[in-house]
């Protein structure tokens, strides 16, 4: 008999509940070894305890070192920081790994497998804004304080070139802005290439893309790409690009990785249009629930999810309305449940 894992389990706003629902039904039913301590966090943890980060969870995550993550609501403009980036800067969760993989083909595209990962603490993402008065306009002008460094650059640099040689993919392409925001981002692809060449070459291929231009290949020709490496801002959008390649948000998984601690959750956020209605697509988190057992060291457990939710889409054809299809959430947990049960 294997031990129990200790993992923490936030359950989060909106759709997140329901998705994580259906995500444990999955896990219990794979008897996947983690013991759960639930926390809340974001909107559900103001209005528990007055605070969208309450020390708990932090506490939590520091003797676990492991979570699971429902999205997160950040009010735009103004009101409270995002929890996610808290939680990424807290526990220094420097790498966003999003794969995105066509499950269910016959959409635009199809035989999609490609890779982003996304530096998760650095760039213009960090938040570092304020506004100038001028005159009587409080808020006549604003500004934005982006910090790319290069030790920051080296180590996502080198976290997706190790991914990609322990992954058999053939080629890293670093994907910046260095045209324009020479130093900010020259610095990330100058450190890229020097990576490149001092530990890499002969392993994996390398190419430079920028961003503007990787966006248009992505729609005309996304096969070119295996595995992209970009900065926080870009890889926030290119990630959201690529989900749409393999049927949308309710498709993409992402885990943050750092030294000490690693965070799973899906891409997309908690989609209050659609929230407490039973609409919302659950593979999303399912599948960032397979990285978190790959993570582990149970990618026998992670193969056997993801074959149970190939199954249930494809052969079942067991779909929520994002893909066509007519299922509610707790519905596709039910067959994907039988499918575990038969499988
Ligand atoms: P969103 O990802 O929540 O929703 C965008 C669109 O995709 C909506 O139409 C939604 O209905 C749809 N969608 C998303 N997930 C789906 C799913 N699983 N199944 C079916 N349809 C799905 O983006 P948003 O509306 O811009 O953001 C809402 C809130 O989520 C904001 O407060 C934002 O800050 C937060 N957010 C959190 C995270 C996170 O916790 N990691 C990530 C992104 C956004």
């Amino acid at each position: 008999m294997s031990s129990t894992i200790p993992a923490t389990l936030i359950p989060g706003d909106g759709i997140g509940p329901e998705i994580v629902d259906a995500t444990l039904a999955a896990l219990d039913a794979l008897g996947a070894p983690f013991e759960w301590d639930t926390q809340v966090a974001g909107l559900a943890g103001v209005q528990a305890a007055g605070d969208p980060l309450p020390p708990a969870v932090l506490d939590s995550i520091r003797r676990t070192r492991l979570a699971l993550k429902g999205p997160l609501e950040t009010p735009s403009g103004g009101g409270y920081r995002s929890s996610n980036v808290r939680l990424r800067e807290e526990f220094q969760l420097y790498a966003n790994l999003r794969p995105a993989r066509t499950i269910v083909p016959g959409g635009r595209y199809d035989n999609i497998d490609l890779v982003v990962v996304r530096e998760n603490l650095e760039g213009l993402y960090i938040g570092h804004e304020h506004y100038v008065k001028i005159a009587d306009d409080p808020h006549a002008v604003a500004m934005a304080t982006g910090v790319n460094t290069r030790a920051g650059c080296r180590r996502i640099l080198d976290y997706a070139f190790q991914y990609a040689i322990a992954n058999g993919r053939k080629k890293v392409s670093i994907v910046h802005k260095a045209n324009i925001m020479k130093a900010l981002t020259g610095v990330f692809l100058e450190t890229g290439l020097q990576l490149y060449e001092e530990k890499y070459k002969g392993q994996v291929q390398v190419d430079t893309v920028i961003i503007d231009a990787c966006a248009m290949k992505l729609v005309l020709d996304p096969w070119k790409f295996d595995v992209i490496v970009t900065t926080n801002l870009f890889g926030d959008i290119v990630s959201d690009l690529v989900a749409g390649l393999v049927g949308g948000l309710g498709m993409a998984p992402g885990a943050n990785i750092g030294e000490n601690a690693a965070i799973f959750e899906a891409v997309h956020g908690s989609a209050p249009d659609i929230a407490g209605q039973g609409k919302a697509n659950p593979v999303a988190l399912m599948l960032a629930a397979a990285m978190m057992l790959d993570h582990v060291g149970r990618q026998d457990l992670a193969a056997r999810l993801r074959q149970a939710i190939d199954a249930t889409l494809n052969v079942d054809q067991v779909r929520t309305g994002d893909l066509g299809g007519s299922a509610s959430t707790p519905a596709f947990a039910k067959a994907l449940v039988a499918r575990i049960a038969n499988g």
